[in-house]
């Protein structure tokens, strides 16, 4: 007798295709993969003409950034399992030592979290890089970021000695290529003396409206600093483990593609905003870094991330109340916005439904991907025995339209409000426990833990 059975569903795995079967869980864990049907559970869950998907990760999102991360791990991770979110990745950054802060933020996130969690953590000066190997060994962290839009800010910004300019970032790639444990580097790709000099413009030029972010963050100042960031990490031999977070611009999309022509390892995230917005439809909500571009961009990246080119999706998930956001005008406005809740729907409702992605082509992006790009898989990101047991039981067909209630965030809005999305969890399942049924989150705060890495890799 299992724990729970996830009976009669169809199972989208990342790795086997789509097929029909029970999934059960005891202990946490995926104990047995059989036919419909066979496999008993002290509980079971009919998952008759559902789709039983591995369970979100959600690699990019930024919780106690505008407010305090226990509020935000409880709320937002409450609203995620409404989408099928079991793990978030919170990237994160600080001035001082990690070694030094990081308790207090563990406390804070193993109190609250409903589903599980890991941490990426900003390398912004030469003690950050030389922290790394005690990071990997103590904290169990294994993901970095590197932050090329504050490359003239951060000595500002975090009252540190010098900016983050290509020492820093040297003398951090050499530390990560040293360590024995394999780990990832978050970049975000920004070229920011050109795009500090454009902002200076526009603000002279008395701008405004959404397309005077467009114009601040040019496609071309994204793909060109990714060349850049990738070859530096290349020189390290790292290229395998340097990660592109947010690709916006399809020159950027295209610039990743021609690198891994040539052999390079880098792999790189799109977020849902990019997949599914345009500019047009743009405004002061929609304030985020980079900026969302026109449907060229969107079908471009669309492309990329069917061929393999891009191979996750993410969110940048900054949770805020409205009257927080949105400012006087978009200058004044802040950056970022709420959407792990809608990254599988949305990907399922423009991907999967308009023919651009298969079924388990969006397994992949929403979960096995990241869970590799961040060296949890196959404990997270798959459907096997052995694996922990997030599951997403989705309703193709259901139709939801988007409000600020539906996702239960404690953000007062969303980038798509009153948007008509086809494919929704019913169920979503942490660790072998039913997290989420049919509109009510029933996991209790503190029921998700933080991922150590390396993990135990002994799923079969
Ligand atoms: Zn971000």
């Amino acid at each position: 007798m299992h724990d729970l059975v996830v009976a009669n569903g169809t199972v989208v795995s990342p790795d086997q295709g789509v097929f029909e079967a029970d999934v059960a869980a005891t202990d946490g864990v995926v104990s047995a993969i059989g036919d419909p049907g066979s496999l008993d559970g002290e509980r079971v869950v009919d998952a008759s003409g559902k789709h039983v998907f591995p369970g979100v990760v959600d690699p990019h999102v930024h919780h106690g950034l505008f407010r305090p991360l226990d509020d935000d791990a409880a709320s937002e991770s409450r609203s995620g399992l409404v989408g099928g979110v079991t793990t978030t990745g919170n990237i994160f950054r600080r001035g001082g030592a990690y070694g030094d802060i990081m308790d207090e933020f563990f406390e804070a996130a193993e109190a609250n979290y409903r589903h599980d969690y890991f941490f990426t953590l900003g390398l912004l000066s030469h003690d950050h890089a030389a922290e790394v190997p005690d990071i990997v060994d103590d904290l169990g962290i294994t993901s970095f970021k590197w932050y090329m839009n504050y490359k003239l800010d951060v000595a500002e910004m975090f009252d540190l000695e010098q900016n983050l300019l290509d020492d820093v970032s040297d003398h951090f790639l050499r530390e990560l290529a040293d360590v024995d444990a394999p780990t990832t580097l978050a970049y975000h790709s920004e070229n920011s003396e050109i795009t500090n000099h454009l902002t200076d413009q526009l603000r002279a030029a008395d701008a405004t409206g959404y397309d005077l972010i467009v114009e601040r963050f040019p496609g071309y100042a994204e793909a060109q600093s990714m060349v850049s960031g990738a070859n530096l990490a290349r020189q390290h031999d790292y290229d395998d483990d340097f990660y592109v977070v947010h690709v916006s611009a399809k020159e950027t999309a295209n610039e990743l593609a021609a690198l891994r022509e040539q052999g390079y390892g880098v792999t790189g995230e799109t977020c849902t905003h990019y997949l599914c917005l345009t500019r047009d439809e743009c405004d002061d909500r929609h304030k985020i870094n980079p900026p969302v571009r026109s449907e060229e961009h969107q079908d471009v990246l669309w492309e990329r991330l069917a061929d393999g080119t891009l191979s996750v999706v993410g969110t940048d998930h900054i949770s805020n109340k409205r009257a927080n956001k949105v400012g006087e005008d978009i200058w004044d406005s802040m950056w970022g916005s709420p959407s792990s809740a809608t990254m599988l729907p949305l990907v399922l409702s423009e991907g999967y439904h308009e023919d651009r992605l298969s079924l388990r082509r969006v397994a992949q992006v929403t979960s096995a991907n990241a869970a590799k790009a961040y060296d949890l898989y196959p404990k997270k990101g798959a459907i096997r025995v052995g694996s922990d047991a997030d599951l997403a039981v989705v309703d193709l067909e259901e139709t939801k339209t988007v409000t600020p209630d539906l996702l239960q965030s404690a953000a007062d809005y969303t980038m798509y409000t009153g948007r008509d999305v086809t494919g929704w969890p019913t169920h979503t399942v942490v660790r072998g426990e039913v997290a989420y049924e049919h509109g009510d989150v029933v996991a209790e705060r503190g029921r998700g833990t933080h991922v150590d890495r390396p993990i135990d890799a002994d799923a079969e």
